[in-house]
């Protein structure tokens, strides 16, 4: 089988996550200091390391068959790659912010405002659809001290929890866009890799499926049980033994992790007892 290259960020908020990914993939990579090629030894694969920025070229020029990057990234590179797969982790928003102090009453504010961004594509394109001539400077990094230095008069750039805007002093007043990790993929793949990338993209939804579920066990009351089977939600059936205890039930299934605290209560006030929750290592469908 050919070695299927995987553009992966070197250092900074995906790098950790996407090795943390193959390694619940049972693929091992021995990630050596400062090297920026690593071979999997139990895998046919190749990680390439490199700036996120460059991940979405390297796809489309197939220097690398697959990487993983923000959805930010694809959209602002724009370039010509298919994307397979959403990660569901290093989720964030690109999102204009402007200082604190500032009166705001909607996107008229950045009528002839200077935005510092590193996504001067998503931000023209956004102003254009609202109608904004605003004059974007296109900085590199550190954009949000660039309206504290007097370079620009607000920002774009990516926000999680909001913290560094606070500390700068600013406040987001539009979400431009939602984004999250994903894969991408050249779109001429060879045959010869075809194989490993599905072996692959297999391996990925198993864990991401167990991330998202968990299995859950409850004791109840024989009466109890068609009840509480109303409130459990996705599986077809769910597994029901009988306890050693007359008239009890011991009950297994799985739910969604998002739906979960909903669902406890639920069971609790139906009858369910001495309920365990245990997470899921990889699931498969
Ligand atoms: P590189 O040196 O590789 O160019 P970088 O500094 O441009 O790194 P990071 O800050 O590591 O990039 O962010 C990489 C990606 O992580 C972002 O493009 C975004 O998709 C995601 N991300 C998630 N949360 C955040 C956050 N709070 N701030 C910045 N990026 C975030
Ligand atoms: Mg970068």
């Amino acid at each position: 089988m050919s070695r299927l290259k995987i553009a992966v960020q070197k250092s900074g908020r995906l790098s950790e996550s996407s090795l943390k990914l193959f390694e619940e993939c049972g693929i091992k990579i021995s990630n050596g200091a400062g090297t920026l090629r690593v071979i999997a030894s139990n895998f046919p694969i190749e990680i390439l390391f490199l700036r996120d920025d460059d991940i979405p070229q390297y796809v489309e020029q197939n220097v690398a068959d697959i990487g993983i990057v923000g959805e930010n990234m694809v959209a602002e590179k724009n370039k010509n790659v298919e994307m397979l797969e959403q990660l569901g982790f290093a989720g964030c928003r690109l999102s204009l912010a402007i200082p604190r102090e500032e009166n705001y009453q909607g996107t008229d504010y950045f009528a002839n405002k200077r935005v510092a961004t590193s996504y001067p594509r998503l931000l023209g394109e956004y102003f254009k659809k609202h109608n904004i001539s605003a004059i974007i400077e296109e900085i590199s990094g550190s954009v949000e001290i660039a309206p504290g230095i007097g370079l620009a008069d607000a920002i774009c750039d990516i926000v999680s929890s909001g913290s560094t805007l606070l500390t700068n002093g600013l406040r987001e007043v539009e979400t431009i866009m939602k984004s999250q990790a994903v894969i991408i993929a050249n779109r001429t793949i060879s045959s010869d890799k075809r194989p490993v990338l599905d072996k692959l993209l297999f391996r990925i939804k198993a864990v991401k499926n167990s991330g998202e579920n968990k299995y859950i066990l409850l004791n109840a009351p024989r009466e109890a049980i068609s009840g509480i089977c109303k409130i459990l939600p996705g599986m077809k059936s769910p597994t029901i033994l009988p306890l050693a205890e007359e008239g009890w039930c011991s009950l297994h299934s799985v739910v969604k992790e998002d739906e979960f605290w909903e669902r406890i209560d639920q069971l609790k006030k139906a009858g369910a007892e001495g309920i365990l929750v245990i997470p899921i290592e990889k699931m498969i469908m």
